[in-house]
């Protein structure tokens, strides 16, 4: 088969396409024919080795992807050839031809669902849903703001918040950006790149202050989000680039909580009622993933420059050939 691989840390220049042998499974593994891969931030942070934890080299990049299963080991009796389904997780790496999966980390991808689709789920639905669900343990009827709603996660917070009857508000940092958090139900938006735009949000509630802010740029925008809080807030937050300063007497006044969280902290229980939650909202099509670029796996290094400039539109997936 061909896949992407790393045999350096560096530059988007170091993902190579080359011939590898296909794996073979083992007795609970999975052999996935990957008709599309997600490219997440994170993968970038591991390929540059600049991330708390790193692979061995040479490795294959990539934890979510879509396909159809290849082969099954003798132990797998969920899953048979020919079966659609999503991965999140894969044991070499989703940017190939051929992944190989533990079977829990593969999952059924609901006939309504798109294979481009299916590469965003592994990564940015349950991380949204990890955050918006389980760490801010969001209820019905609570206000929340997605800090930047254009992106992978960010539209899947959204998509998530209202089927779960939250008041939804979000943010972007392109016009074509605030229009697409539109399009996901948000009540209302607001440009991230004004400097009042916490003002706006703190008036669009009526002084009272959000419930829930789903961060994804902490290191910008955290020691703000304190000040926007309502009573008992909580911030998640799901990502930062840096440091910040903040002023605790902010979560003093509120009893307010800033959650930190990331997904491969989540107990295999907690991840099984996730993918669970998950392919329920896809079926009954609450659940919508947004793709915003397609590339070939062939040029994952275009694909890595892309994930990491401004102006998201969904997720960025790869597909064996464009
Ligand atoms: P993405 O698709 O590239 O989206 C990035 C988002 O950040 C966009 O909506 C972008 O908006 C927004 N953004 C840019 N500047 C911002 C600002 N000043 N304030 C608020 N938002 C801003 O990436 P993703 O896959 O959604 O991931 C989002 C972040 O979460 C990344 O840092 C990623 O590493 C992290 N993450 C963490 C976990 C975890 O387990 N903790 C899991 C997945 C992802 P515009 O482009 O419209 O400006």
């Amino acid at each position: 088969m061909k896949a992407v691989r790393v045999h350096e840390f560096g530059g988007p220049e170091v993902l190579q396409w080359e011939d590898m042998e296909t794996p073979k499974p083992g007795p609970s593994e999975v052999l996935v024919w990957i008709h599309a891969a997600g490219v997440n931030p994170v993968e970038t942070y591991i390929r540059a080795g600049t991330y708390a934890r790193l692979p061995e080299l040479p490795y294959t990049p990539g934890n979510d992807g879509a396909g159809v299963v290849e082969q099954v080991g003798a132990d797998v009796t969920e899953f048979k050839a020919g079966d659609h389904v999503y991965t999140a997780g894969s044991l070499t790496g989703t940017y190939a031809e051929f992944a190989l999966c533990r079977k829990e980390q593969v999952h059924p991808l609901p006939a309504n669902v798109s294979f481009a689709q299916g590469a965003a789920i592994g990564t940015p639905y349950a991380t949204a849903y990890r955050g918006l669900l389980q760490r801010a343990v969001a209820k019905p009827g609570e206000t929340v703001l997605v800090h930047g709603a254009s992106g992978a996660v960010g539209t899947a917070a959204v998509q998530l918040a209202r089927a779960n009857g939250l008041r939804v508000f979000g943010t972007a940092g392109s016009d074509q950006g605030l229009k697409l958090a539109c399009e996901q139900g948000t009540h209302g938006v607001f440009d991230h790149r004004a400097p009042d735009h916490f003002e706006e949000v703190m008036k669009a509630t009526g002084g009272r202050g959000v419930d829930i802010i789903v961060e994804m740029l902490a290191n910008v925008n955290l020691g703000k989000d304190l000040k926007i809080l309502a009573k008992r807030g909580r911030v998640v937050i799901i990502g930062s680039r840096g440091p910040v300063e903040i002023n605790p007497r902010d979560t003093m006044q509120r009893d307010a909580d800033i959650r930190g969280m990331i997904l491969p902290n989540t107990p295999p229980v907690e991840m099984a009622s996730i993918h669970a939650g998950l392919v329920a909202g896809l079926e009954n099509g609450t659940l919508r993933p947004v793709i915003g670029k397609e590339f070939a796996l062939a040029e994952a290094a275009e694909a890595h420059r892309a994930v990491m400039k401004p102006g998201a539109l969904g997720k960025i997936v790869l597909v064996p050939s464009k």
